[in-house]
Parts: C-alpha cells; sequence; structure tokens
C-alpha cells in the first residue's frame, strides 16, 4: 500500500486568490465538462484493458488531478501495476458519508472492428468514443470533476464525499474487494452510486425517457456436477455409465424452473418500464406488477416469451460446460459439468444448492451425481428503496427540467463491485449520471463504445447538484 497525503503548504500554494469571486458566480459546468472530458481521454489512453489491467497508470491520471487541487487521496496496490484510488472531500460529518464508485479497468478489444482507435478517444457525430467511456471511465472522470467543482465553490458538506476508483471490475473484483478487507474505513458510507443504472435517453433524442436506479443484482455462482460410472471394456456396455447418468441429471435440470419472485423490485420495474415496449408486453407487464400474488398463466407465458424478461423472474441455472471419458473404448468412469447460476437476492444460495442437488439427483441415494460449489457461496442482498436518494433524484431532475421522469429500480443479471458492496452492508445503487440510450447501451464491451457528447456536461451538473442535494 501506498499513502499519499496532503503535503504541508499544499492547500495555500494551490488555492488560487479568486476562489471566492469564482464562488459567487456559481459553478461553471461548462469548465467542469471540459476538465472532465480531458480526465476521460487521459484514462482512455492509459488502455486498462484487463487482463492485465495496468489499472496503476489511469490511478496517475486521478493523482495528478487531485494534487492540483489540493484534495486529499490514498492509492492501494492490490497486485503489481494495479491500484485502487480513494479521495475525500471532507464535511461537518453530521450525516454519513456518500460513496461515487467507478472501476477503472476495460474489457479488450481482440476481433472487434473498430472504426478508430479504441484507446484514443475521438469526438465523432455526437459522440466520444473509445473502450471504457461507457464502461466505466466516463463515470470516473464525471465523479473526479464533481469533486472538483464542489472543491472549488467551496461548498459547505453535511457528509464526507467519497470518490473510489478500483480496478479488476471486470474479471472478478480483485480491487473493490481489497478495500474492503483491508481499508474498510476509507470507503465506509451510508450508500453508495455505482454503474449498472441511470439517466436514460431515448433512442437517437436527448430526451430522458427513464432513470433507472439499480438496486440489486443477481449472485453468480457455479457448481460442478460430477457422475460416476464403472469403468471397464466399451465392448460390455454397463448399466451404471458415467455420461449417461450426466446427461439424464442435466435433462432433468433443462426441464426445471426455479419458484416465480414477485419482489417488490420487480414489481416497480414492470409497471414503471411496461410503456417501453410492445403493445402486448406492455399489458402483461402492468397485469403482473397489479397481480396481489404471482401473476396468472397467460400473462406469464407473455413474460416468458423473452429470454430478458424471464431471466428477471427466476434464479437461473444452466449447463456451461462438459467433459468426460478418457478413451473411445473404455466406459467412462467420470462425466463432469459446469452449472452456472443467477439467484434471486431473494432467494438464499444454500437453498439453491439443495434444489439443485435433489432435480440433478433426481432425488435419489445412490444415484452416482455429486453436486458442489465451485467457489465459496456468496449472496447479495438488494438494497432497500427507502431514503434519501430516491426523492433527491426526482427534485435534481425536476430542477433540471426533465419532467416528470419514472425512476424504475432494476436488478441486473450481470454482476458488478455492487455484489461485494451490498454483501458488505453498504447499499449501492447502479446510478451513471451520463445519460445515454439503449443504443449507447449496446456498444459496451463492443466496437465503437459511446456515450453523448452533451450528456458530459448534463453529468457533471446532475451529479453536482444531487450531492448539494443529499447534503441539505
Ligand atoms: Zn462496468
Amino acid at each position: 500500500m501506498k499513502t499519499f497525503g496532503l503535503k504541508k503548504g499544499m492547500l495555500l500554494a494551490s488555492v488560487p486568490f479568486f476562489l471566492s469571486l469564482d464562488a459567487a458566480a456559481g459553478p461553471n459546468f461548462d469548465q467542469a465538462s471540459k476538465n472532465a472530458r480531458a480526465i476521460l481521454g487521459s484514462l482512455v489512453a492509459a488502455d486498462t484493458t484487463n487482463p492485465p489491467g495496468n489499472e496503476a497508470r489511469a490511478v496517475e491520471v486521478g493523482v495528478k488531478r487531485l494534487k492540483e487541487l489540493s484534495i486529499p487521496f490514498e492509492v492501494t496496490d492490490f497486485a503489481p501495476k494495479r491500484q485502487n484510488l480513494v479521495a475525500r472531500l471532507q464535511g461537518s460529518q453530521q450525516k454519513k458519508p456518500v460513496l461515487i464508485l467507478a472501476h477503472l479497468d476495460v474489457v479488450g478489444t481482440t476481433g472487434q472492428k473498430w472504426h478508430s482507435d479504441p484507446h484514443q478517444m475521438i469526438e465523432s457525430d455526437g459522440f466520444l468514443k473509445g473502450r471504457g467511456v461507457f464502461d466505466d471511465l466516463g463515470m470516473a472522470a464525471v465523479g473526479i470533476e464533481v469533486l472538483a467543482l464542489l472543491k472549488e465553490q467551496n461548498v459547505p458538506l453535511k457528509r464526507d464525499l467519497i470518490l473510489a476508483w478500483t480496478g479488476d471490475e471486470e474479471s472478478g473484483g480483485a480491487g473493490i474487494q481489497y478495500l474492503l478487507q483491508n481499508h474498510r474505513k476509507s470507503i465506509e458510507a451510508e450508500f453508495a452510486l455505482n454503474e449498472g443504472g441511470g439517466l436514460h435517453l431515448k433512442n437517437s433524442s436527448d430526451k430522458l425517457d427513464r432513470v433507472t436506479l439499480q438496486n440489486s443484482e443477481k449472485t453468480y455462482n457455479d457448481f460442478e456436477v460430477v457422475a460416476r460410472g464403472i469403468p471397464g471394456h466399451s465392448s460390455v456396455p454397463l448399466k451404471k455409465n458415467a455420461i449417461y447418468r450426466l446427461s439424464e441429471a442435466l435433462a432433468r435440470l433443462n426441464q426445471y424452473q426455479f419458484p416465480l419472485v414477485m419482489s417488490p423490485t420487480l414489481r416497480r420495474y414492470l409497471k414503471l418500464s411496461a410503456d417501453l415496449e410492445d403493445k402486448e408486453m406492455a399489458a402483461a407487464m402492468k397485469a403482473a406488477a397489479k397481480a396481489p400474488g404471482n401473476p396468472p398463466p397467460d400473462v406469464l407465458k407473455v413474460l416468458e416469451s423473452k429470454p430478458y424478461t424471464a431471466a428477471l423472474l427466476r434464479t437461473t441455472c444452466v449447463a456451461t460446460l462438459i467433459s468426460g471419458g478418457t478413451r473411445e473404448n473404455v466406459l467412462p468412469s467420470e462425466a463432469r459439468a459446469n452449472i452456472n447460476c443467477r439467484i434471486l437476492p431473494e432467494q438464499s444460495v444454500q437453498e439453491v444448492q439443495q434444489i439443485l442437488r435433489k432435480v440433478l439427483t433426481g432425488g435419489k441415494e445412490g444415484s452416482g451425481v455429486e453436486v458442489s460449489a465451485a467457489a465459496p457461496l456468496q449472496s447479495s442482498p438488494a438494497s432497500p428503496l427507502e431514503g434519501p436518494l430516491v426523492p433527491a433524484v426526482e427534485k435534481v431532475l425536476k430542477e433540471m427540467g426533465a419532467g416528470a421522469v419514472p425512476i424504475v429500480p432494476t436488478m441486473s443479471l450481470g454482476a458488478t463491485d455492487g455484489r461485494y458492496m451490498r454483501l458488505a452492508g453498504i447499499p449501492t445503487y447502479g446510478l451513471n449520471p451520463i445519460a445515454t440510450s439503449k443504443d449507447d447501451h449496446e456498444t459496451v464491451h463492443g466496437p465503437d463504445e459511446r456515450i453523448p457528447i452533451a450528456s458530459v456536461r448534463r453529468g457533471v451538473e446532475f451529479l453536482y447538484r444531487l450531492i448539494l442535494e443529499l447534503n441539505r
């Protein structure tokens, strides 16, 4: 671990004389968004493709900026050349801190057809393009410039505002796990704002049509199934064959459906995003949201006709890898499969394991099939929808003239650093301040990743106002 702090005399030396005049003039969002774009360009150029990550290169960009701003920070090494950066703007501590979380690593571009160098940010057709501009370097850049603006404006805060730039989100979350295990105090907060949800634009327009607030994620867990049989010469087949046992077990899993869970998040999601779907789906979503218990079968059938909607309703477990046998002419003694489960926050991982065991063994002792967790089991609870965040977001949207935009709680099917945060007891909400459309979303992890240029300025203003609102 390396620690950098405020050096003596640094504060005095770097505070410009005109600060008070500037404060009277109010925050300069245009300048702040220019700064955010410059930081974003440098973060893209740092090329933090994971693996290997090299997040230290991106941390350097943040360190330089924080030193200019005289904002204290801490750099932690979680692996060679891999670092997290945590900065803190001190408040009066009448209320608990708020944390802005963003990850620095990006996914690779191998085999993708980009129209420009992915690690040189460009402006074209009203977009900023480059690997990571959306996921998640944009939020990192906006976050640091909001800290800068609050500092410049000398805004009195009731809460400390923490900014954490983490590494390794894209492959396991080693960065956030390191912070939670070794520097928990530095990121302790009433709640955190993270990627995974946020301001959403109607396609090819600058109109907000909703704000998604990701308050839960399905939990990722792998299980291994091993079927055993009696080995021998394949010229004399035996009933107890490992490959047949495994295939029968997997066929049972394919037929099985985990129980339907109508959680509060799901109900609100179905109700508030119904109007964005086609007529039949919209009607089904509204009916399901209103149904006192589980939706009627005809409604369920429509919901389940779309794989994405279907995956929101239940825990899912699916076979993803298979291996078995040793030779063409030898009866296999063993066959294995990996079962990848995505578990609803309302269901315990232990319960899923029990169900899985029952389904795969057919409920029979001596089935020759064993099920075990591939890694220590973990689950991640949903973050509460009550509290100061939702009213604050509503108020800021109104102030910014966005009109009545629904705030839709969502559960992600994938996973972000948020799962470790929630597991550690820090409520976490996906709320990216940079407004993007469905088309922009489709560039994430793909070629020509992009965000609308205009969304940077709006994002800085939104997050700045939101922080002010949370400090009233
Ligand atoms: Zn991400």
